[in-house]
């Protein structure tokens, strides 16, 4: 068996212009434009590449967007009060401060600043709550795509065993408590693993769905994988350049053998990763629908 490719870039593309429809729907009827403020602390080559494309996003959809670049040397009040600025401006429907932040500033702080209404990461403990008990505004973006990519893909999440590999807060719990959720695309049964997980290939070999978000170069290998079923790799790792200097991405997942075993599998790059900034835009877009009252 060869594996279907779940293309986080074909997906990605549908809800860009499905996005896009929306934000034009909005500005004709109502006038509303929504709007996303970037912050970014320093200058992180890797942070800057991102919130660049957060920007061109937002351009390409016709998303308002605000970007405030600050000094390396920036202190946690003035950061504050930008925050404090921006949670008041009504231009702004949605606040992205890129992590990581400097380590003088303590980014629980800052996170907590922002006001949840413009949480658009989800990760303000007010979201990460409304979540838990099944009432969320805001999904965090990376484990949203990663439930847009099964479901789009028309892959069955109720009643099937999701094993997770992985708990960090933005990936691995978040994803969990998405798809065990009483609701559509999700309703599955759940099991997170981790480092002192006792047995983790007993796990991941009974996967029906395996979402692996751990961090480590091609941990998960063809034995560790349930034949037939659907693999999930978030990670991202550069392990050397081309002859003409690109970067050479591999994931979480040893793509080359578990493809030979699987049903379907996401590649790196253009799985995944796409996925996270057309989130972040729904989130954008959902953020600035909830503050006008308009559905
Ligand atoms: P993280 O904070 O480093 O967390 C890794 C998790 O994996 C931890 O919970 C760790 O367990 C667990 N783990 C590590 N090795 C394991 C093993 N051998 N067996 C079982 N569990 C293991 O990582 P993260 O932030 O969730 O990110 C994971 C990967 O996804 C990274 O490669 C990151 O770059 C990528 N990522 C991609 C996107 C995207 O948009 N594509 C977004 C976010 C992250 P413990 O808790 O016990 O330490």
């Amino acid at each position: 068996m060869v594996a279907e490719i779940i293309s986080g870039n074909a997906i990605s593309k549908q809800i860009r212009e499905e996005l896009k429809q929306e934000v034009a729907r909005l500005k004709a009827n109502y006038n509303i434009v929504p709007g996303l403020a970037t912050v970014l602390v320093g200058e992180d080559p890797a942070s800057q590449t991102y919130v660049g494309s957060k920007v061109k996003t937002c351009n390409e959809l016709g998303i308002y967007s605000e970007r405030h670049d600050l000094s390396a040397d920036t202190d946690e009040q003035t950061l504050l009060a930008l925050i404090d600025r921006l949670n008041k401006d009504t231009k702004i429907n949605g606040i992205l401060v890129q992590l990581p932040l400097p380590k003088d500033i303590n980014e629980n702080n800052i996170l907590l600043a922002i006001d949840p209404k413009k949480d658009v990461d989800g990760f303000h403990p007010i979201n990460v709550g409304k979540l838990m008990i099944g009432e969320p505004d805001y999904l965090p973006c990376t484990p949203h795509g990663i439930q847009q990519l099964l479901v789009r893909s028309g892959v069955e999440t109720e009643g099937a065993d999701v094993v997770v590999v992985g708990r960090s807060n933005i990936v691995g719990k978040p994803v969990a408590n998405i798809l065990m959720q009483k609701r559509t695309g999700a309703n599955a049964t759940v099991t997170v693993c981790h480092t002192r997980t006792r047995d983790l290939y007993s796990h991941t070999k009974r996967a029906d769905i395996l979402i692996v978000a751990a961090g480590k170069p091609k941990e998960i290998t063809a034995e560790m994988v349930k034949e037939g079923s659907i693999v999930i790799d978030v990670g991202v790792h550069r392990i050397g350049k081309t002859k003409e200097g690109k970067n050479i991405l591999c994931g979480d997942v040893d793509f080359e053998s578990v493809k030979e075993k699987v049903k379907a599998i996401t590649p790196v790059p253009g799985g995944v990763g796409p996925m996270t900034i057309v989130m972040l835009m729904t989130n954008t877009v959902k953020s600035a629908k909830l503050a006008a009252g308009v559905v």
